[in-house]
């Protein structure tokens, strides 16, 4: 049976805890009541639950037996901002494919009024991952960072300690394929991490080509049309997710 699936905003060992809408939804729409099982995400863990009380505000559940759940893909997307509409459509569907991370990139051709406008969007991000994680019934929600530049961002990514296969999606790349650079490259590392990099509506700079050669990309291409940049982002996800099934 599939049951109904939350995500605590608190936990203990023991105990979760959801507030806010997820609360709210609980008490008013499902009518909730103590002694109901519900499936609850807490701390990354999927456990059956059982609830102990409910208010409008708050419901509390005890933590029973928990649950096999699938991990995220080990996949960090850094998506160059546009339009927010469709930014906004990505982080969803980059959420239900399973990427584990998401960094909002300042590109060079970011739209001046979406770079000044980003940070305060981060939170409705945020929330959409939330959500996106809820339906498609992840149990880890993806970070969503705050937004930065390109150097900074590509420089911690050489920093971490696992330094992940680094893959630019480039509309300008006519000869190595996604999936060429990636059964060669995985076959080639010790980890699994994959981070994919997507341009803005106007592409990358030829500066910014030069940052991410500098910094060990590989430009590959998804084919001859020049797909929007939401489109590369999930192609691209898709593709990659299945080197790492
Ligand atoms: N500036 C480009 C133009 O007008 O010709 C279009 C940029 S495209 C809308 C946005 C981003 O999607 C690109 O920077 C790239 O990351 C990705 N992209 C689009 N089509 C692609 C393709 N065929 N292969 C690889 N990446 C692609």
């Amino acid at each position: 049976m599939t049951r109904r699936r939350f995500i605590a905003d608190t936990w203990t060992s023991a105990t979760a805890t959801l507030t806010g809408d997820q609360a709210t939804h609980l008490s008013r729409v499902l009518r909730a009541e103590p002694g109901q099982i519900f499936d609850v995400v807490a701390g990354g863990f999927l456990h059956r639950a059982e609830i102990t009380s409910v208010r409008e505000d708050e419901v509390l559940f005890t933590l029973h037996e928990e649950l096999e759940s699938d991990a995220a893909l080990p996949l960090h997307l850094l998506l160059a901002i546009f339009k927010f509409d469709h930014m906004e459509w990505a982080i969803e569907k980059a959420t239900e494919l399973g990427v584990a991370r998401i960094t909002p990139i300042l590109a060079r051709r970011t739209e001046k009024h979406l770079s000044l406008a980003a940070n305060k969007r981060v939170e409705r991000w945020r929330r959409i991952a939330l959500e996106a994680s809820k339906q498609s019934r992840r149990t880890t929600i993806p970070e969503i960072a705050s937004p930065i530049q390109l150097k900074p961002a590509l420089e911690r990514e050489e920093e971490r300690e696992q330094s992940p296969t680094r893959i630019l999606l480039s509309e300008t790349e006519q000869a190595t394929t996604i999936t060429a650079a990636l059964a060669a490259a995985l076959a080639a590392s010790q980890t699994t991490d994959i981070a994919l990099a997507i341009g803005p509506e106007g592409g990358w700079t030829s500066e910014e080509m030069t940052l991410f050669t500098t910094h060990n990309w590989q430009p590959v291409t998804l084919g001859p049309r020049i797909l929007r940049a939401e489109t590369a982002a999930i192609a691209a996800i898709a593709i990659a997710s299945t080197h790492l099934a």
